[in-house]
């Protein structure tokens, strides 16, 4: 059984991504897109974030400045990266796929103090090192190929070690089975009306001063680049120049791959791995076909929001949304909605309405409103989480509880329909004391949902603290909503839906976690579906 273990582990090869100059070039879509490209190959990849700052998980990164925080399978809470890799590779990332520095440290603490060392000095190389290439491997178990992308940029300060760690991987697995791809910014001057090489130079110098010259590096442009200029940076980095491709920006992401292969990188990936394989991207190119299409129908999706225009805040929700609408073959428009000040009027413009998951009092009464609304007017609603927990609030308030509220917006004179169960662990707003990850759910046999996913047993990703009090059952069905999913114990409200409305779903769940580009969750397609 080892020894079967240890031969998959050497057949698996290796892509790590690193970036230069400066962040937020897409050093991930790029990551994202490469995997998408060997996995259209018919490779099993894998894909895996390392972060250098000093958190120990994304859970308590405020989603403003952060984006939304993605909850895997088993229920690690990371960053939006891991969202992406699971759209772009269509495959489920777990607790192993996002490494954090506060994570590693805190682990080389306690084995520090529980005397793991034997009197040992513990340092960053090699015990740290060593831990971020036991963490890669571990990701790694069963693929063909890991892709790993390091957060930041080279020379930051607080990467310098997952640098280190992934050169030093190179003698762990043989160099032939890895490849690196530096992804560097190259400016236009405007004034001068030229494209700058050498913060992309000066970028590739600091690589090489860490011990790793790249097989390939991306340049990232604001628009294509003349050939010259990727040669210039090859004969200034020593790289090939057939290694040096250039990635202009494209309006979507999901045209990425198309961009990557067109690069001319598929040549150097084949070399790579050994074979000339065409790509199938059959399904990808069905996708950008019909989301470049100007369809006949718009529809008006109301997203009621607290942080309103900041996508990446809620970017599982709205890409669930563009993909639903292109493969629905209709034109989305996505209406950002303030929870703060939404008002009748504003319900009464949309075609639809999604309230989306959120933590704190503020704007709850308006996601309630909405709720409300929803239910009055036969408006197609869809509640994520918090938008369950709304719904059912507003609905007890139409059965009569007019004083209905969760426990999260704190002790008022009102009857929390949500609340913390007894004997649930953690009231406390910090880390690590929320439901989070995959939990089943039975749903009831003929209702809307069970229609909508073909079954009655479904799982789905979690995170949340406050449940709906099944004491208020009567009042929720009185104002209008039926449960029609618990957790297999019956305990726990799962899904909730108005059987007079033409769609009016919601869950306790994360589903557009699990919602892909190509393979879109069946909740967001029949949402869609029904304001068509
Ligand atoms: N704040 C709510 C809870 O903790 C809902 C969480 C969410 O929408 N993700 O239960």
């Amino acid at each position: 059984m080892v020894k079967n273990k240890k031969s998959e582990q050497k057949s698996c090869k290796y892509i790590f991504v690193t970036g230069g100059v400066l962040s937020g070039v897409g050093k991930g879509i790029t990551a994202a897109s490469i995997g998408a490209i060997l996995k259209a190959k018919g490779y099993k990849v894998s894909i895996q974030k390392c972060d250098p700052y000093l958190n120990v998980d994304a859970g308590l990164l405020n989603p403003v400045e952060h984006g939304e925080c993605f909850v895997t399978h088993d229920g690690k809470e990371t960053d939006l990266d891991l969202g992406h890799y699971e759209r772009f590779l269509d495959f489920e990332t777990s607790r192993f796929s996002s490494v954090l520095s506060g994570a590693l440290y805190q682990e080389l603490i306690d084995k520090e103090r529980s005397g793991g060392f034997h009197g040992k000095t513990v340092q960053m190389v090699p015990h740290f090192t060593n831990l971020v290439q036991e963490k890669i491997e571990k990701a790694s178990e069963g693929s063909d190929i890991h892709i790993v992308e390091i957060g930041g940029t080279v020379g930051d300060y607080e990467g310098l070690s997952f640098i280190e760690a992934i050169r030093l991987f190179a003698n762990r697995v043989g160099r032939e089975n890895c490849l690196y791809v530096h992804v560097v910014y190259v400016p236009w001057i405007n004034t001068s009306k030229e494209l700058k090489t050498k913060p992309a130079q000066n970028a590739l110098k600091d690589l090489r001063g860490f011990g790793i010259i790249p097989d390939v590096v991306v340049c990232r442009t604001e628009r294509p680049a003349p050939r010259a200029i990727c040669e210039k940076i090859a004969a200034f980095s020593g790289i090939a120049s057939d290694a040096v491709l250039n990635l202009p920006d494209i309006e979507s992401v999901y045209d990425v791959p198309f961009n990557v292969l067109k690069s001319g990188v598929l040549e150097i990936l084949n070399r790579f791995v050994g074979d000339s394989k065409e790509p199938d991207m059959s399904k990808w190119k069905e996708f950008s076909r019909l989301r470049g299409k100007n369809w006949a129908k718009t529809v008006k999706v109301g997203l009621v929001a607290k942080y309103v225009g900041n996508e990446d805040a809620y970017i599982c929700v709205t890409e669930a949304l563009k993909a639903a609408a292109a493969w629905n073959k209709v034109n989305l428009e996505l209406v950002w909605l303030n929870a703060e000040e939404v008002t009748d009027k504003d319900f009464a413009k949309v075609d639809g309405l999604v309230v989306p998951g959120g933590f704190g009092a503020r704007g709850a009464e308006g996601k309630i409103k909405a709720a409300f609304y929803a239910l009055e007017h036969n408006l197609p609603y869809l509640g994520l989480c918090l938008g369950m927990q709304m719904a059912c609030v507003a609905a007890a308030r139409r059965g009569g509880i007019k004083s209905a509220g969760s426990e999260e917006f704190g002790a008022g004179e009102g009857e929390n329909v949500v609340y913390i169960m007894e004997g649930q662990c953690g009231k406390e707003s910090t880390g690590g004391t929320m439901r989070l990850g995959d939990y089943p759910a039975k749903l009831v046999k003929g209702s809307k949902v069970a229609g909508v996913y073909g079954s009655e047993d479904v799982i789905e990703r979690h995170r949340h603290r406050y449940e709906v009090n099944q004491k208020f059952l009567d009042e929720i069905e009185k104002g209008g909503l039926v449960i029609s999913g618990t957790s297999p114990d019956g305990m726990l409200v799962e899904f909730v839906e108005s059987p007079k409305n033409k769609f009016f779903v919601a869950t306790q769940a994360h589903p557009e976690f699990r919602s892909r580009p190509l393979n879109v969750h069946p909740l967001f397609m029949e949402f869609i579906k029904s304001l068509k």
